[in-house]
């Protein structure tokens, strides 16, 4: 059995890494950051998902006991056009103050009149996962495909209503919960804790 405490307030991240760990069958446990009080405010200024994780996950480390690791995801949708943006600054790309709508307009605005073959983009996840000792182990998933010029479907959050996984012709805020976890960046880096999680 492991423990995980999920260094993350937003809840529709911790609902996913929930599911998902269900969905693999093993012996986990994961925890709110309410529980041991609350996810301190980080600054995610390092410029990388791994770096920014890894300032989620050892600012809550700090209020853990031992058995229990720290496990943050950092996140957000890279598009080729934008030369990778909003990559790392997913959550605050129409301003300091963290807003999915804004964002998500923001993102269709800008990519308003880009024709099809340019609207390539990938959604990116690290998970990375920190002991007491400071031992960690980090996961990163990908998940590629394509913008569409208005938002589609009412699931998910963030930009979901906007990104069409490869393979699909349904956004992500058009499939199920659980199509999603399938085929998710965060599934795939969630695939790869689950063979670190197997082999300890
Ligand atoms: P951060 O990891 O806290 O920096 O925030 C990641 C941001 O990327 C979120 O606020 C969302 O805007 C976006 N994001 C990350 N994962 C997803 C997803 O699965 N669907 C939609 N948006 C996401």
């Amino acid at each position: 059995m492991i423990e995980f405490c999920l260094a993350s307030g937003n809840a529709h991240k911790v609902a996913e890494l929930q599911a998902l760990a269900r969905a693999s069958g093993l012996s986990v446990r994961t925890r709110s950051a309410r529980e041991f009080g609350g996810m301190p405010a980080v600054e995610e200024d390092t410029g990388t998902f791994v770096g920014n994780a890894r300032k989620k996950a050892q600012a809550l480390r700090a209020r853990l006991p031992a058995e229990v690791w720290a496990l943050a995801d950092d996140s957000g949708v890279c598009v080729d056009a934008l030369g990778g943006a909003p990559g790392v600054e997913s959550a605050y790309y129409a301003g300091p103050v963290c807003d999915p709508a804004a964002n998500l307009a923001k993102l269709v605005a800008t990519m308003r009149g880009v024709p099809a073959v340019e609207r390539r983009a990938s959604f990116v996840c690290v998970l990375l996962a920190i002991g007491a000792g400071g031992e960690e182990f980090v996961a990163e998933g990908a998940c590629h495909g394509r913008l569409l010029d208005e938002p589609r479907g009412g699931g998910g959050f963030g930009y979901d209503p906007i990104f069409v996984p490869d393979g699909c012709t349904a956004s992500y805020a058009e499939i199920s919960e659980g199509e999603k976890n399938r085929i998710s960046h965060r599934a795939r880096a969630w695939a790869q804790l689950a063979d670190w999680i197997r082999a300890r």
